[in-house]
C-alpha cells in the first residue's frame, strides 16, 4: 500500500487524485491533504479519508476545521509551516504536488529533500527551479514523476531510450481562441478564456491553456524531466486532445500515448508506476474518433510560447521572471484589471525590466520571484 501526501487537495488535480485512491482503496492510504482556503471541501475530504494530518493557509480557517472535527484524529496545523511539515514530516512514501503557482515551489523542494517521491502537477516549480529540484532528487535518490498529461505521455513513451530520441513534441489543444483573430483578443473576457475546448481544469492553467504560456512552461517542465536540448523539444497544435504528446526516434519510428481528456489517467500512472491497473476514467473509443489533426502553432498570435523558450535558454533567473509576471498577469486579468492581449506584454516587460542572473538556491528563486512581484505591483 502507498502512503500518499496531496497538496492542493481541494483543487482540480487533488480532487482528481483523490477519486484514483477513491476507487482503488487497497492501494493507497492517505496520510497527509494541504488545502488553501476550501474548508468546506477538506472538511469532507477528512471524513472521507480520514489523514492523520492535514494543514489549511490561515490560522483561522484551520481553528475552524479543528472545531467541526472536535472527536477525530485529524491534526489540524496551518500556514507555512503546516505545508512543510505536510509535504515532508510524515510517512508519506509519495507526494502530490497540486498546488497552484510559485506557492508549490517550496513544499515540492521539502518533499524532495525529505526522499520522497515526487507526482509532479506543479509545473511552475520545476519552472522556477528545475536546475535545484532535478539535483535534489538525484542527491536524495529519489524521482520527479510527471502527473502533467502531456509529460506522463512523453514518460511512457520513453521507455528510457533518451538517447535515441530525435525530438519530443507536446501537444497543445491551442485552447479556445484558436481561431480567433488577434483583433479579437482584447475583448476577450475571463468567461470566455475560462472555457476550455477539452480539458475540465482550474483557472490558473485554464487561462494559461488559452494564451498558451502553459505550453511553453511545459517546455521547460519537459526540459528539466528528460533532460532533452530545448531545440529538441517541439510543441504542435491537436485540437482533440486524444494524443497527449510524442517521441520521435532518430530512425524515424514516432510512439504516441493516446487516451481520453482525463487528469485521472495521468495521475494514476505517477500514482501507481510502475505497476498499472484499472482507472475509474472513460475508455478512448477508437470508432468515435472523427479525426486526428496536427497543425503548427500560430506563433505570432500566441508569443507566450516564444517567450518561454526565450526564458528557457536565458536560464538562471528568467524562468522565475516569466512564472512570476504570468502569475500576476492571469490574476490581474481574472480581476478585469487588464486585457487577455496584455499577458504577454506584461511578460515581456517583466524579463526586459530584469536583469538577468544566477540563481543558486531556493532562496536565490524566491527572491527573483519576490521582486518581480513588488516591481510588478508598483505599476
Ligand atoms: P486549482 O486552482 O484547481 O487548485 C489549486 C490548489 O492549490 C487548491 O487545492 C488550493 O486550495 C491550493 N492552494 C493554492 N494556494 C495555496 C497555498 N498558498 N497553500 C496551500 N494550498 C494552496 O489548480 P489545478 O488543480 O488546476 O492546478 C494545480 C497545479 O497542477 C498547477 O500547477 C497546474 O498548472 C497543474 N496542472 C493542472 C492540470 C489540471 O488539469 N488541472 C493539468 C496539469 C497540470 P484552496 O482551493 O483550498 O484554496
Amino acid at each position: 500500500m502507498k502512503r500518499l501526501a496531496i497538496l492542493g487537495s481541494t483543487g482540480s488535480i487533488g480532487t482528481s487524485a483523490l477519486d484514483v485512491v477513491g476507487a482503488n482503496p487497497d492501494a493507497f492510504e492517505v496520510v497527509a491533504l494541504a488545502a488553501g482556503s476550501n474548508l468546506d471541501l477538506l472538511e469532507q475530504q477528512v471524513r472521507r479519508f480520514a489523514p492523520p494530518l492535514v494543514s489549511l493557509a490561515s490560522e483561522t480557517a484551520a481553528r475552524e476545521l479543528r472545531r467541526r472535527l472536535a472527536s477525530g484524529r485529524t491534526e489540524v496545523t496551518w500556514g507555512r509551516e503546516g505545508l512543510l511539515h505536510a509535504a515532508a514530516g510524515t510517512g508519506a512514501d509519495t507526494v502530490v504536488s497540486a498546488i497552484v503557482g510559485g506557492a508549490g515551489l517550496l513544499p515540492t523542494m521539502a518533499a524532495l529533500s525529505a526522499g520522497k517521491v515526487v507526482a509532479l502537477a506543479n509545473k511552475e516549480s520545476l519552472v522556477m527551479a528545475g536546475e535545484l529540484m532535478t539535483a535534489e532528487a538525484r542527491a536524495r535518490g529519489t524521482r520527479i514523476l510527471p502527473v502533467d498529461s502531456e509529460h506522463s505521455a512523453i514518460f511512457q513513451c520513453l521507455n528510457g531510450q533518451i538517447g535515441q530520441v530525435r525530438r519530443i513534441v507536446l501537444t497543445a489543444s491551442g485552447g479556445p481562441f484558436r481561431q480567433l483573430p488577434k483583433e479579437a483578443f482584447a475583448r476577450i473576457t475571463p468567461e470566455d478564456a475560462l472555457r476550455h475546448p477539452t480539458w475540465s481544469m482550474g483557472k490558473k492553467i485554464s487561462i494559461d491553456s488559452a494564451t498558451l504560456v502553459n505550453k511553453g512552461l511545459e517546455v521547460i517542465e519537459a526540459y528539466w524531466l528528460f533532460g532533452l536540448p530545448l531545440d529538441q523539444v517541439d510543441v504542435i497544435v491537436h485540437p482533440q486532445s486524444v494524443v497527449h504528446s510524442l517521441v520521435e526516434y532518430v530512425d524515424g519510428s514516432v510512439l504516441a500515448q493516446l487516451g481520453v481528456a482525463d487528469m485521472r489517467v495521468p495521475i494514476q500512472y505517477a500514482l501507481t508506476y510502475p505497476e498499472r491497473c484499472v482507472c475509474p476514467a472513460a475508455r478512448l473509443d477508437l470508432e468515435k474518433l472523427a479525426s486526428l489533426t496536427f497543425e503548427a502553432v500560430d506563433r505570432q498570435r500566441f508569443p507566450c510560447l516564444d517567450l518561454a523558450y526565450e526564458a528557457a535558454r536565458a536560464g538562471g533567473s528568467w524562468p522565475t521572471v516569466l512564472s512570476a509576471a504570468n502569475e500576476v498577469a492571469v490574476q490581474r486579468f481574472l480581476d478585469r484589471r487588464i486585457g487577455f492581449d496584455e499577458i504577454p506584454t506584461m511578460i515581456r516587460k517583466a524579463l526586459d525590466a530584469h536583469p538577468h542572473r544566477a540563481v543558486h538556491s531556493v532562496e536565490d528563486v524566491l527572491e527573483v520571484d519576490r521582486e518581480v512581484r513588488e516591481r510588478l505591483a508598483g505599476r
